[in-house]
């Protein structure tokens, strides 16, 4: 091979020029410059959550005038300095009640007082007020009047105007977001309106050959645009105003007319998806088209989000997001929310750090700094950070974190039981009242639904993984499905000391196929899989190492490899998924998910889904609201609906 044949092509070209993430984003600033954009003059019910574009000034005092604290008698302090329970001091009555919002005609003299309300304006001459329930009404020679059993001290009960602002006041300062309290202090000094940035219109575009809006049914081949209602939404959230442009084919003249439009019609373009090379070399183009200076950054040595574009056109910033979705999320919450927080007047998001411990071994890439979404967890001492990832490719993997943790360009990876900082996604941490890591099953959700208050998180690790994060105290319960070949058990025999099995449910599994299929249709799921082995034009599809599933498919086969048994998916879901769509004729998977996919089934045996208890958690209150929910009989009902047979209880 010579070193021309070894010259990168246009697309790898591309990545040749990765930035590091500080260097990227000072490119992005410095091209940028953002700053609030627009002020806008709004109505107070509108300005909530809004930053002040300028500092506000009370323009009136409150209280405006000084005002009684309490319900009683507007007095002068002096006349009732010997006033006592044992002495009360009598006062004449004036002629008037002031009640709120009633202005004061009459002064009160010396040896007088005027009846007065919570609210209601001092009367002239006087200078405290007296609580109704230190006096009584007396009849004097001049009229009625009042006995007093205190003697008050002179500014008693008034609160005075101006006390609580005073005009002329800095009541609030630019740059402040608006709140509830914010709204409060604004209507008591009567401003109706006042001046705050405008929130950025930032377009929001996806592409896509395969991308359908949410809301159409899903073709062949065709994926949801998740992407593009995610990225809207955290705009909204850090202070812009989405505008959504739709998913756009992979076409140079469709994608160029819509970011032509919405780089003309908005303030900022978020483009999501075309960054694998080939495609994107095309969304590159386009954007570097759009307006000098063009792409300040394409490449960012962070994981994920490597094929982060960021470019500055025009004076209006177009970022390309990557179209994994962990990716984009990321990359947005990391890169673009600081500077969309900055073009809206927002100050930056406040973020907390809190160590935890990392139960296993995270492997990671050398040279690219790699961000790891995580749950976190209580653990015996101290907070366990969960690895959320399902690869970058996944939706919940970004949605499912409390957080993430960093793992340095220069290391290949953190080793179990490591103590890192976790930077949080939302401001605070909420541990979840009852933490189930282990195999996943719809069944579960029928459990959880009847834990009303309760929050559970459910960590899917796959059984062994549960019961590893059992064994080490991570999470409450660990539900598995693990058959012992040996003495042909399930689960008992993987418990160790301080886990007891709680009974969960039985799974029937059995042969999936496509209904018609002459094959399967009627017979015996045996006879059918010795048919099936002998028949090269029949494709299986199999299941991963470890699944309880693949123990009987093995027992099945008995060493035979029929075409597609190397194609090895992790759950009963993708088998069935394969089956319907045609990847493949047959599989094993339960009962629920068969009729969830439409397909046969021919029954085999029966899987027993239990749950390993820790037993030092068993009183928490989560572990005991769900071992009672399990026993509940309307649980029992709801599992058996869903094709599940409860296990018998002792
Ligand atoms: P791309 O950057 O276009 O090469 O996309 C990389 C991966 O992300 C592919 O699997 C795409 O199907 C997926 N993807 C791209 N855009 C979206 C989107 N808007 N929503 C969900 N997945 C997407
Ligand atoms: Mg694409």
């Amino acid at each position: 091979m010579t070193k021309t044949d070894r010259a990168p092509s246009r697309a790898q070209a591309q990545f040749l020029t990765v930035l590091s993430r500080e260097e990227a984003a000072a490119r992005f600033a410095a091209a940028l410059r953002p700053a609030p954009l627009r002020r806008v003059s709004l109505p107070l019910a509108e300005a909530l959550g809004r930053p002040l574009a300028e500092d506000v000034r009370a323009a009136v005092d409150a209280p405006p005038f000084d005002r009684s604290g309490v319900d009683g008698f507007a007095v002068r302090a002096a006349d009732l300095a010997d006033a006592s329970e044992a002495a009360p001091v009598t006062l004449l009555l004036n002629d008037e009640v002031i009640a709120c919002g009633v202005a004061p005609t009459i002064a009160v003299a010396p040896g007088s007082a005027t009846p007065i309300a919570t609210g209601g304006p001092i009367p002239r001459g006087a200078d405290a007020v007296v609580m109704i329930e230190h006096t009584g009404p007396v009849e004097t020679p001049g009229g009625p009047g009042v006995a007093v059993r205190r003697a008050p001290n002179p500014g008693q009960f008034v609160a005075f105007a101006g006390s609580d602002i005073a005009r002329g006041e800095t009541l609030l300062r630019a740059g402040t977001v608006i709140g509830a309290r914010e709204i409060g202090m604004l209507a008591a000094v009567g401003i109706a309106e006042v001046a705050v940035f405008d929130r950025p219109r930032v377009a929001v575009l996806s592409t896509g050959d395969e991308l359908v809006a949410p809301g159409t049914p899903l073709g062949p081949a065709q994926i949801y645009d998740s992407n593009g209602p995610v990225v809207a939404a955290a705009i909204a959230e850090n202070g812009g105003a989405p505008v959504a442009y739709g998913a756009v084919p992979d076409d140079e003249a469709a994608l160029e007319a819509a970011l032509r439009r919405a780089h003309a019609e908005c303030d900022m373009v978020v483009l999501s998806g075309g960054t694998s090379k080939g495609a994107g070399d095309l969304t590159y183009r386009i954007v570097g088209r759009l307006g000098a200076p063009g792409i300040v950054a394409h490449g960012v040595a962070l994981k994920p989000g490597k094929p982060l574009c960021l470019a500055v056109c025009d004076g209006k910033a177009v970022v390309v997001l990557p179209g994994f979705p962990t990716s984009a999320m990321f990359t947005f919450h990391d890169m673009i929310a600081p500077v969309l927080r900055a073009l809206a007047g927002l100050p930056p998001r406040a973020e907390g750090t809190v160590s935890a411990r990392v139960p296993v071994r995270i492997a990671s890439e050398l040279g690219r700094t790699e961000y790891v979404m995580s749950a976190l967890v209580q653990g015996a001492d101290g907070l366990v950070a969960y690895p959320t990832g399902k690869g970058s490719g996944s939706v919940t993997s970004f949605s499912q974190a409390d957080g993430f943790l960093a793992i340095e360009a220069l290391a290949d990876a953190l080793p179990a039981g490591a103590e890192v900082p976790v930077r949080l996604l939302t401001p605070q941490v909420r541990v979840p009242d009852l933490v189930i890591a282990g195999s996943h099953c719809t069944g579960l959700d029928a459990v959880i639904a009847r834990l009303p208050g309760l929050t559970a998180r459910v960590i899917a690790v796959g059984s062994l993984g549960g019961l590893a994060a059992a064994k080490r105290g991570e999470c409450d319960l660990a539900p598995i499905h693990l058959l012992d070949p040996k003495s042909g058990t399930y689960n008992t025999p993987f418990l160790a000391p301080g886990l007891t099995l709680v009974p969960g449910w039985r799974r029937m599994q059995g042969v999936v196929f496509r209904r018609g299929d002459a094959r399967f249709e009627g017979r015996d799921a045996r006879a059918a899989i010795a048919a099936a082995k002998a028949d090269p034009s029949c494709l299986m599809v199999g299941r991963n190492q470890g699944a309880g599933t693949r123990i009987l498919l093995d027992g099945l086969l008995a060493g035979a490899r029929p075409d597609g048994y190397w194609n090895q998916p992790r759950s009963h879901n993708a088998v069935a998924a394969a089956v319907a769509q045609g990847r493949a004729d047959w599989g094993l998977a339960i009962a629920p998910v068969a009729e969830a996919y439409g397909l046969g089934f021919l029954p085999l045996s029966e899987e027993q889904y239990d749950f390993a208890l820790v037993e030092t958690r068993r009183d928490r209150p989560g572990v005991a609201a769900f071992l009672a929910a399990l026993a509940a009989p309307e649980t029992m009902r709801a599992l058996a609906a869903l094709g599940f047979t409860p296990a018998p209880r002792s």
